[in-house]
Formats: structure tokens, C-alpha cells, sequence
């Protein structure tokens, strides 16, 4: 399920004058199309066809209303079923199709499934779009029909797919009242003549709205613009773009000749003392608010401005006539020359370093003070890419919103914006696009960024985010509550974690544990495996300010898509069925041992438990446990505090592991079902992949069976089972979950409130009738229908629709 976490990778971009373009181009395309029309069906068949591909939706169908049963009738469709063309009819009250025709304007459904008038037609196929987008067709005020696009990605339609949609409804009117005259009249020749007049009328509209168009293209220039990127950080961002550019530049120092060296030299040495001492300020600040973010960077900076080849290399080039920044310049040229030219990419990063020290010593020899970058009003940061210390240095009341051109999802700037709640969109390829001062919003769960946009535009997005904040003012005041049914069961929710800051956002969420800590997220962010004392700094601030909460500590998971530099992984074919997870631990052992004796060693200070990654055989778990033993024998040898008996525990998200659910529960304390991977596993479905998106599917029949059955297992062994995928934060999977004996859940924090609203609105009994009858279901289509039907019976089909 896509959620607003997900990103749009790969999303077409749409800028309004591109979008305009296109739309002309479309309309009069359909015109060509409708003029060399001989058979009208399949005219209609070309034009959907046409408009879905143009506009990149997966289906476009085309419903007949008949006005004296008020019954809507498929007539053509490109994506659905070909079959329902003619078989599919539906009253006006029913379904979203039928929704379009009451309200007599365009319907717009997120995700259609979850949407109060939703109806299911099991002969189009259609359950596995998600998104919708209705709209009507008239002929002065009479009601001819609907056009309808939809995908299966989950996305809102933006304003000129609305308008284009609608424009391209207009000469389709014409071809409806053409269909209808010629299925009911079509012998008559009087008849057959009014149509031929609707249909140049038609057209004839359609050159008039042409003309308009081209005109109205021609006489605005265009200044809004729509930007798409990844979605990093949720939320929605409005402010002032404020571009982060150098502050002073090699390329700007102004030519002049030096009177004294020796005067030249004094300058540099004291550039040089003030860059040491903010580098140490930088440094103290960020080690207090992220301590798991690698500060060493700072370090190797200090010691490169300390380093004597470095400062006599400077002092050579003014001893020879050069001015302080000319020297510096020249320096710092060559040994950016130097790394950029080695062929290993952490060495090449240090090129990224040594610019940046050149850059902070240049500032302080012209006497720039670095930018306060404290704002009066709000401001959305933009820049090709951002260091941790720009982020740090920004004062976060004010900071609404982050663009970023380079960075992935997981890369550090997006990982500390998702800790500080700062709505951020990366992977932002037209930058230039963007004028500092320019109004900017940021939809950080769309993965959109607009460029002066409309005031429509703003005026949603303002609604949007009042609705947001209102959504989650209320979610709020459910933090003290227990996650209870209305017949009394408690079910756990825990907080999914990767930084210690996400910890605050667990217990602003009302988390009752840390089901997950995911221990890699600081082994990216570091230029080499942490030590055991780096560790156990971090790890016992986890268990400190987790203050009492229970916290699962998972060993690391690197490997597939989260690889350091530094780990050197050869190149797979298929990372994810490749040397990741467990089956580097247990090959590295040295630093899996450091790792565990860590993770002990953070034990005595509180509830702790031990989770190993992708276990898929007694052999590792046995071998992994061998390794436990021995730290724990080596820690006691030592004299080190730690909790003897730690729980140890499995994440179950290999289909093996499935499968030997019942020989593992004899050997573990716990076990938490990881469905990210376990669904692409199972389903042989990469998650990543665009293409195959639709079918990952977390309630196709054979990954609930594979929960039911390790849920059962666990239980019957006696040990606690939890699931921290993102299925667990998934409303639609809920009820199910609970109802086939789910009593612990762990997601990311963001999504606790509204998975404990959907929990205290339901009862048990009726989950495990759900969960009972959907086991025994067949198909996706068969599974979501009858979940659907229970949540609206339930009325809470609301849940779903603000995430979305
Ligand atoms: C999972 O696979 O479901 C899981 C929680 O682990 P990760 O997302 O870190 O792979
Ligand atoms: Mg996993």
C-alpha cells in the first residue's frame, strides 16, 4: 500500500505549461479522431485509449447515462475488463461513477477503495486502482455521462489533469448523444441527421475550445510550475523558497596585490584559528542532537586545517607572491584534484570535504560572518544538496519545507528531516526553476514541490494542511489512551525507530514500546563500522530515553538496499537475494560480536531484547546464538553489566522461516513478522519496482496466510509474536490482523494514532469473523471486497481516507 511515506519515483513531470501543451495537442487529436470517425464504438474505444495514454493513467472508461432509468452503461474502457463494455451498468446511486452523475461535477477518490460510495464490480477488475477521477459529461444541462481515468498508484489528480479531463469531456458529449441516438434511432433518417449536427456541433465546439486554449496559453506566460521529486519526509511545507548558495566564492575574490606576506600570512593563520573553533561548535551541537550521525567529518577537517603539509603548502604559494585566498585556492584545487581522481568513492567523497573546509577558511579571510540562517518568516530550504551542518544550522521554527536535488529517501538530510518533521522532497532535478523569494509548497507526501503556484492550488493546499493538523489535533488526544476494542482486548503499539530522535516522535505518538530499532541507520551515516564504545553510547541512550519503555534492539540489517562504502559490497545480480542481513553478521563476525557485546552491554541499563534480521534456517539462528553466548561469556569475564537473560528473538520475513515457524519458536523467546520483505519474498514481487508495484499485495491470500499460521504457531508455543512492517500500520489490514490473534504491532510512530482510533472502534469478535472468512478467500479482489464491506458496516472507512 502506498501511504503518504511512499514516494512518486520516476513520476512523470508536469509542469503547468508542458501539461497545457499536452492538452492541446490531445483535444485536438480526439478531434482528428472524431472526424475521421466511420464506427462510433470504436471511435470511442480510439479516444480512450488515447486519453489514457497521453495522460499516463492505467484505465480511461467512458459510461453511458441513460436518463430514463438513470442507469450508467459502460461503453468503452481501456484498462478494465474489455468484457464489461456493454455489461456493466450501474444505478446513479452507485459507486463513485454513479456519485459524478448526482453531484454534476468531478469526483476526485485518493484511494476509491476506501471511499464511502465505492461500489465493487467484480467483472471490471478494477479493485486494484486506487485512485479515481470522475467526470461528468453534459450537453447544455442535460447529463450524458461520465469519463473516468484511474491508476493503481495511489495519488491525487492535479488541477490541470481535472481541467484537461473535463475539456476532453466536452466533444465527447457529442459522440455520447451520437451512441445513444444511433442505438435507439438507427434507421431514421431525419435522426441520423440531428446526430451529424450534434457531432459538427461537437467539433465545432471542440475548435472553438481549441482556439480559447491557445489563445489563453499565448497571453499568460507561464509561472506556476509543478516540480516532482521523492517523497522523503510527510507533510506539507509552505513558505519563501530560500536558496542555500555559498556565501563567497573562489571565482568572486577580488584581484589585488599583497603588500606584505608576512601580513598575508597572519591573515590566513587567523582564518584558519576561526574556522577551528566553529568547526568545534558545529560539531558539540550536533553530537547533543543526533549522537548516532557521524561527527567525525568535523574531526577530519580540524585535523586537515592543523595539518603542517597542509599550512606550508599555502604558505609556499604566498611566500611566492600570492595573496592569502589565491594560495588557499590554488591548495585546495590540487587536493580536490587529487581525491576526486581516486577511483574508491569514500576517498572521492573527501574531495566534498576538503572543498567545504576551503570554502569556510575562505569566508573568514574576507571577513564574512557565517549566514544566520534564523528567518523572520517561513522559508522552505533549497539546494542542489545539503550537508548535515547546513541542516543543523538552520533554526527549525521557521523551516517549513526542504528541496534537495541530489539524496535519496534514506540519505541523511532526509533521514534527520524526517526526525525534525520537516516535510521534504528530494531527487529534485530542475532547481533552476526556482528564484529565491518564490512561493513555494512542499507536499512532502506526494513527493511535489510548486513553483508560484495558483491561488486555487494555494487555497488547497492551505485547506489541506489545516486538515492535516486538525486530523492529527485529534489523533493527539488519543496518546494517553490504550490501544483497546470496544470488548476490552489490548493490543500493543509500538514505535518502529532508526535514530534516537525518532524517539520523540514515539512518544509524542502515544508509542507503548519500541517494537523495532533499526541499528543499520547509524552504520550509514558513519564513514566505518562503529566501535563497541560508539555503540554502546548509542545504544544505551536508546534504552535511556526510551525511560522504562521496552525497546527491541535489531542487529544489523545491511546489505540489498542499504550498503555503507565502506562494507564493499561486490556486485550482485539480486541484492535482496544476496550477502545481506544475518549472512553478513555471520560472516563478519568480528563486528557482529562488537555489535552484540554492545547491545548487552546497553542491556543493564533496561528493557531490552535482541532481534536477529532474515533468519531463514536453525543453522543461522544456532550460529547466531553461538555468537550471543560468547559476548555474553566474554563480557562476563570482563566484569561488564548486562541482563543474563536478554530475550532473543527472530524477525520472520523469509518464507522459510514461515515454513519452520514451529522449530524456531522452540528456540527463541520472541518473533516479529517483518512483511516488507516477507510479502516480496513471498509473492516474488520487488517492492521497488514500479512496474510490479500493483502486485505487492499485503492481503493477497498466501501472505495472510502466512501471518495467520505464524501468529497460531507462536501462540501455541507460547511466545510473543509481533509484526513491524508497514502492513502493520496499514488500516485496511487492521482489523484482519487483530482478528487473527495480533496483539502487537510495530510501525513507524507517525501512524500509531490512527491505527489506536481504528482499534478502539472495533470489537474483537467481529475481526475474527473477518479474519476467519477471509482466510478461506481466493482471491485479492474477493479479500479487499469483504473487508471493505465489514469496514463500512463497521463505519470506520474514514480512517483511511487523510492517509492517503
Ligand atoms: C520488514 O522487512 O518488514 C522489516 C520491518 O524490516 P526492514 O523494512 O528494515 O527490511
Ligand atoms: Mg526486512
Amino acid at each position: 500500500m502506498e501511504r503518504v511515506f511512499t514516494n512518486e519515483a520516476g513520476a512523470r513531470q508536469q509542469g503547468a505549461g508542458r501539461g497545457r501543451g499536452r492538452g492541446l495537442l490531445l483535444l485536438e487529436d480526439i478531434g482528428t479522431l472524431i472526424g475521421q470517425s466511420g464506427d462510433i464504438r470504436s471511435t470511442l474505444g480510439r479516444i480512450v485509449t488515447l486519453v489514457a495514454d497521453r495522460l499516463d493513467m492505467e484505465v480511461c472508461s467512458l459510461y453511458r447515462f441513460e436518463a430514463h432509468t438513470r442507469r450508467l452503461i459502460m461503453v468503452a474502457t481501456r484498462g478494465l475488463e474489455p468484457s464489461s463494455v456493454n455489461a456493466v451498468t450501474m444505478g446513479v446511486d452507485e459507486g463513485l461513477t454513479g456519485f459524478v452523475i448526482e453531484k454534476g461535477e468531478p469526483v476526485m477518490a485518493i484511494d476509491a477503495l476506501a471511499h464511502p460510495r465505492y461500489k465493487y464490480f467484480p467483472e471490471t477488475g478494477e479493485e486494484k486502482y486506487h485512485s479515481f477521477l470522475g467526470v461528468p459529461i453534459f450537453d447544455r444541462r442535460e447529463a450524458l455521462g461520465v469519463l473516468v481515468v484511474q491508476t493503481s498508484r495511489r495519488r491525487r489528480f492535479t488541477r490541470d489533469e481535472v481541467r484537461l479531463l473535463k475539456a476532453v469531456a466536452v466533444p465527447l458529449g457529442g459522440l455520447l448523444v451520437q451512441l445513444r441516438l444511433m442505438e435507439s434511432l438507427e434507421s431514421k433518417e431525419e435522426e441520423r441527421r440531428g446526430y451529424q449536427k450534434r457531432m459538427l456541433e461537437a467539433i465545432r465546439r471542440l475548435k472553438t475550445y481549441e482556439r480559447s486554449q491557445a489563445s489563453a496559453h499565448k497571453a499568460k506566460p507561464v509561472t506556476a510550475v509543478r516540480l516532482t521529486g521523492w517523497a522523503a519526509a510527510p507533510g506539507f511545507g509552505i513558505g519563501r523558497a530560500h536558496l542555500l548558495v555559498p556565501e563567497v566564492s573562489f571565482a568572486s575574490v577580488p584581484e589585488r596585490r599583497p603588500t606584505s606576506a608576512k601580513k598575508e600570512q597572519t591573515r590566513f593563520r587567523t582564518a584558519v584559528d576561526r574556522s577551528v573553533e566553529e568547526i568545534e561548535r558545529l560539531k558539540t551541537r550536533m553530537q547533543a542532537s543526533f549522537p548516532e550521525i557521524d561527527v567525525s567529518v568535523f574531526d577530519a577537517q580540524r585535523l586537515m586545517l592543523s595539518d603542517e603539509s597542509f599550512l606550508s603548502r599555502v604558505a609556499e604559494q604566498v611566500s611566492s607572491g600570492a595573496g592569502a585566498e589565491v594560495a588557499l585556492e590554488r591548495v585546495i584545487n590540487a587536493m580536490v584534484e587529487d581525491f576526486a581522481g581516486l577511483a574508491d568513492a569514500y576517498m572521492q567523497e573527501r574531495a566534498y570535504d576538503v572543498k567545504d573546509i576551503g570554502q569556510r577558511v575562505l569566508r573568514n579571510l574576507l571577513g564574512v560572518v557565517e549566514r544566520d540562517r534564523s528567518f523572520a518568516s517561513a522559508v522552505v530550504l533549497v539546494a542542489p544538496e545539503l550537508s548535515l551542518s547546513d541542516i543543523m544550522l538552520i533554526e527549525p521554527e521557521q523551516l517549513r519545507g526542504i528541496v534537495m536535488t541530489t539524496g535519496g529517501v534514506t540519505s541523511h538530510a532526509s533521514i534527520l528531516a524526517k526526525s525534525l518533521e520537516i516535510p521534504t522532497v528530494v531527487g529534485v532535478d530542475r532547481l533552476e526553476e526556482i528564484r529565491e523569494g518564490d512561493h513555494l509548497i512542499v507536499d512532502g507526501n506526494a513527493g511535489s514541490v510548486y513553483v508560484n503556484p495558483s491561488p486555487e492550488v494555494r487555497r488547497e493546499y492551505e485547506r489541506l494542511k489545516d486538515e492535516y493538523r486538525a486530523f492529527n489535533r485529534e489523533l493527539d488526544s488519543l496518546r494517553e489512551l490504550p490501544a483497546v476494542t470496544r470488548d476490552g482486548c489490548r493490543v500493543e503499539l509500538g514505535a518502529n525507530i532508526g535514530l534516537l530522535g525518532d524517539l520523540t516522535l514515539a512518544r509524542r505518538h502515544g508509542a507503548d514500546r519500541v517494537g523495532l530499532y533499526r541499528t543499520e541507520i547509524a552504520f550509514l551515516s558513519h564513514r566505518d563500522f562503529l566501535n563497541e564504545s560508539e555503540q554502546v553510547v548509542l545504544y544505551e541512550r536508546v534504552v535511556q530515553t526510551a525511560n522504562g519503555l521496552p525497546v527491541t534492539i535489531r542487529t544489523l540489517d545491511l546489505g540489498a538496499d542499504k550498503y555503507p562504502t565502506y562494507l564493499h559490497m561486490p556486485h550482485e545480480a539480486n541484492p535482496f537475494l544476496g550477502w545481506r542481513s544475518i549472512r553478513i553478521s555471520l560472516e563478519l563476525t568480528e563486528v557482529f560480536k562488537v555489535q552484540l557485546r554492545a547491545i548487552l552491554r546497553a542491556s543493564a541499563l533496561g528493557n531490552v531484547r535482541i532481534m536477529f534480521p532474515m533468519i531463514s534456517s536453525l543453522e543461522e539462528l544456532r550460529r547466531g546464538k553461538d555468537l550471543l553466548a560468547e559476548a555474553k561469556e566474554e563480557l562476563r569475564r570482563e566484569g561488564y553489566a548486562f541482563d543474563p537473560s536478554v530475550p532473543l528473538g527472530i524477525m520472520v520475513e523469509v518464507p522459510s522461516a514461515v515454513q519452520l515457524a514451529d522449530q524456531f519458536a522452540k528456540e527463541v523467546d520472541f518473533m516479529s513478522i517483518g512483511t516488507n520483505d516477507l510479502i516480496q519474498y513471498l509473492l516474488a514481487v520487488d517492492r521497488n519496482n514500479r512496474k510490479v508495484a500493483s502486485l505487492y499485495e499485503p492481503l493477497h491470500p498466501a501472505v495472510l496466510r502466512a501471518v495467520a499460521s505464524t501468529i497460531r504457531i507462536a501462540d501455541g508455543a507460547g511466545i510473543p509474536v509481533s509484526l513491524c512492517g508497514e502492513m502493520a500500520a496499514d488500516p485496511v489490514c487492521t482489523l484482519v490482523l487483530i482478528g487473527m490473534g495480533l496483539r502487537d504491532f510495530s510501525m513507524s510512530p507517525f501512524f500509531i494514532p490512527v491505527i489506536k482510533r481504528l482499534i478502539r472502534s472495533v470489537d474483537i469478535a467481529s475481526a475474527q469473523r473477518l479474519a476467519s472468512e477471509v482466510l478461506n478467500l481466493a482471491t485479492v479482489k474477493e479479500v479487499k471486497g469483504r473487508v471493505f464491506e465489514q469496514m463500512r458496516s463497521l463505519d470506520v472507512i474514514d480512517l483511511m481516507e487523510t492517509y492517503h
